[in-house]
């Protein structure tokens, strides 16, 4: 018989639901994590694994914090995935055409980059009046992929993975949590981590409504019939371009707040796609061969939810990515795994507590 009961339960399987649970597991706990599909299907399957955010100067400063950590740490977690799946992390670095929007200007965007260690520099060219901004150092990753690889890592290590077990509610016990109810029955653990994605809200009590919220954005695959070209992330007018090893080229995406409906709607696929001939015109003629939409998990302000319910000890939450949920992994994990253990952060924890929107 499967046990039902754990050290920490870990609530979705996303990419902060896997990153979380292989950093928790590394302190010694035993560690479950569920699913109510099969893993790494919604938001971190749908993305397009570039580790750094769009226009990073425009996000608040606690998610470029992140993210900057995030992209430095990924080359180590790489490094210690156990699984044949390659997740093809490429530093193709990102060229950016329209960077200074209005009310920036060269110096402002140089400073915030500088401030978060990301490396940048402005080049001429002929398309706009101003520079283009090159970050040499971006990556992208093929998140289905990495996905794979982290299931495997985990099953490798012990963790137990549930899938198609969908979690209910948390369950209480005088003010403490004490598992979670599920379509499989009550699993108990003293710790329960929500890593539920677009879907979180519902599963954290008290959090009042629209904290969180999904943003559905759509993708498509080109496949060009012959060599592209295309050997770095392009990006302009919010529509961008990531080159895949295989050849093929993945372009997103929208930002639309539609509710928990994943439609791909002709029009805006037909806006991303004419945007990508005109960005990169080898692209003509390339056979579309996917179409598909996910649901970011969004928060009031865009700032991420990590840290421990008020009121509810034991009660720990990790979500909140938004657009940068796969750059911001391997920071989130980490600063959570330090938190429930007590040790001291390298960053600040404090923009990311829940006290900020949940009374205690
Ligand atoms: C089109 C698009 C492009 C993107 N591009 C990028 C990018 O280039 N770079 C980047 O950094 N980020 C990008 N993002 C954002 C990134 O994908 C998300 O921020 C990140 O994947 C969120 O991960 P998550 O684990 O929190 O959520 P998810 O991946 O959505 O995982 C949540 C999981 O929880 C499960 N779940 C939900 N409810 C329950 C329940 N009650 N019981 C059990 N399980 C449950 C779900 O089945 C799901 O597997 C993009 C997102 C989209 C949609």
């Amino acid at each position: 018989m499967r046990s039902t009961r754990f050290d920490i339960i870990v609530v979705g399987a996303g990419i902060a639901g896997l990153t979380s649970a292989l950093s928790l597991q590394r302190d010694g706990a035993r560690v479950a994590v569920l699913d109510r599909h099969r893993s790494g299907t919604e938001a971190s399957w749908a993305g397009g694994g570039i580790l750094c955010p769009l226009y990073a100067w425009r996000y608040p400063q606690p998610v470029l914090a992140l993210a900057a950590d995030g992209m430095r740490r990924y080359p180590d977690l790489l490094a210690s995935l156990d699984s044949n799946i390659d997740p093809e992390h490429w530093v193709t670095g990102m060229e950016i055409l329209d960077p200074v929007g209005e009310g920036e200007s060269i110096e402002s965007i140089s400073v915030t980059l500088a401030s978060a260690g990301i490396a940048h520099q402005w080049r001429p060219q002929g398309k706009h009046d101003g520079d283009a901004l090159w970050l040499s150092e971006v990556a992208n990753v093929r998140n289905p992929y990495l996905l794979d690889a982290l299931v495997d890592t985990l099953i490798a290590r012990g963790i137990e993975l549930r899938e198609q077990c969908a979690a209910d509610k948390v369950l209480l016990s005088e003010g403490h949590v004490s598992g979670v109810s599920t379509s499989e029955g009550d699993l108990h653990a003293d710790r329960v981590v929500i890593t539920a994605g677009a879907w979180s809200e519902a599963l954290i009590p008290g959090l009042p409504a629209g904290s969180l919220f999904p943003v559905r954005g759509q993708m498509l695959r080109l496949e060009p019939r012959s060599e592209n070209g295309l050997d770095r992330i392009l990006m302009e007018n919010g529509v961008y371009l990531i080159p895949r090893r295989d050849g093929s080229v993945v372009v997103g995406s929208t930002v639309e707040y539609a509710g928990f409906d994943k439609t791909v709607d002709a029009e805006a696929q037909a806006r991303l796609h004419t945007h990508a001939c005109r960005l990169w015109p080898q692209l003509a003629g390339a056979r579309i061969t996917h179409r598909w939409a996910g649901l970011r998990p969004g928060s009031s302000d865009e700032i991420p939810l990590l840290g421990e319910h008020p009121s509810i000890a034991g009660l720990w939450v990790n979500t909140g990515g938004f657009r940068n949920g796969l750059a911001m992994a391997p920071a989130t994990a980490e600063l959570l795994a330090h938190r429930m253990a007590g040790r001291p952060t390298s960053m600040d924890p404090a923009p990311y507590r829940l006290e900020r929107l949940i009374e205690s």
